[in-house]
């Protein structure tokens, strides 16, 4: 368990909302309604309904794409995740919301996934920590699988400090990419999403145009041509004629983020 944890005396039970809570034993307990929570291999566990997969696309059995994202170039434009806490941290605590496989150091990887990494697995409608507790929320191409992304936001505003930032990044332009893929935003739409709560700091695109007809036209490919042969040689061809489009340049534009595959945006609470 990170370090973090131990110290910090950031939790709130989700069941009677008390800050009365006590870390022994591996398990974290509720001293005001006595409700316990494993600590089961370094992961303290709020919810008992998380994937039991080693990986997210493990969960998707009717969506089996595709050959296309071997080879794709997944290049991320805007702030990095990695230099966020840096950046908008202000050195308290950072989370990262919805972190599925990836791995960051410097901050509280949270899932509802039983995923390698994830520190704290729990529902995300409903986050263990205190009001106002968390310096910087990250969150990378989670809201289109939510069921209720107002719910969570919800939250994401009760747990924030005030003045923390929030780092969103959500598929645009992007194909349907998993069985639990509701949703899309226009840059316009995250925007309405957001402003009452937050002051929108900067958005642009973080996968680029190109990367979404790069992308789109490779799944198109997989999905409508039934001839492996044909297939093989049209996915061949298209990767190398697609290849310099990569080069285009990416501004920080309106139309960037017009036609971008994925969008970002930080904002930072009112
Ligand atoms: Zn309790």
């Amino acid at each position: 368990m990170k370090q973090i944890l131990k110290e910090k005396n950031i939790f709130k039970c989700i069941l009677c909302d008390s800050e009365n809570i006590n870390i022994k034993d591996e398990k974290l307990l509720c001293l005001s309604c006595n409700q316990s929570f494993e600590i089961l291999n370094d992961k303290i566990v709020f919810s008992k309904s998380y994937f039991n997969t080693d990986k997210w696309v493990n969960k998707s059995e009717r969506f089996q794409t595709l050959d296309y994202g071997q080879y794709l170039m997944n290049k991320i434009y805007g702030p990095k995740i990695k230099d966020m806490p840096n950046l908008y941290g202000n050195g308290g605590i950072c989370i990262n919301l919805g972190s599925g496989e990836n791995n960051f150091d410097e901050y509280i990887n949270i899932d509802l996934g039983n995923y390698k990494n994830v520190d704290i697995i729990c529902d995300l409608e409903k986050l263990p920590f205190k009001d106002e507790s968390i310096s910087l929320i990250v969150c990378n191409s989670v809201f289109e699988h939510l069921k209720n992304p107002n719910k969570v936001k919800q939250e994401v505003l009760r747990v924030l400090k005030p003045n923390g930032y929030f780092y969103l990044c959500i598929p645009f332009m992007c194909i349907r990419h998993h069985e639990i893929d509701y949703r899309r935003w226009t840059s316009y739409g995250i925007q309405e999403f957001l402003k009452t709560d937050f002051e929108i700091k900067e958005s642009g695109p973080c996968r680029s145009p190109a990367q979404g007809l790069i992308s789109y036209v490779n799944a198109f490919l997989d999905l409508t041509i039934k001839n492996k042969i044909i297939k093989k040689i049209l996915s061949i061809l298209w990767k190398y004629l697609s290849a310099p489009l990569y080069l285009l340049k990416v501004e920080n534009s309106e139309h960037s983020q017009s036609l971008a595959q994925t969008i970002y945006v930080v904002c930072q609470k009112k």
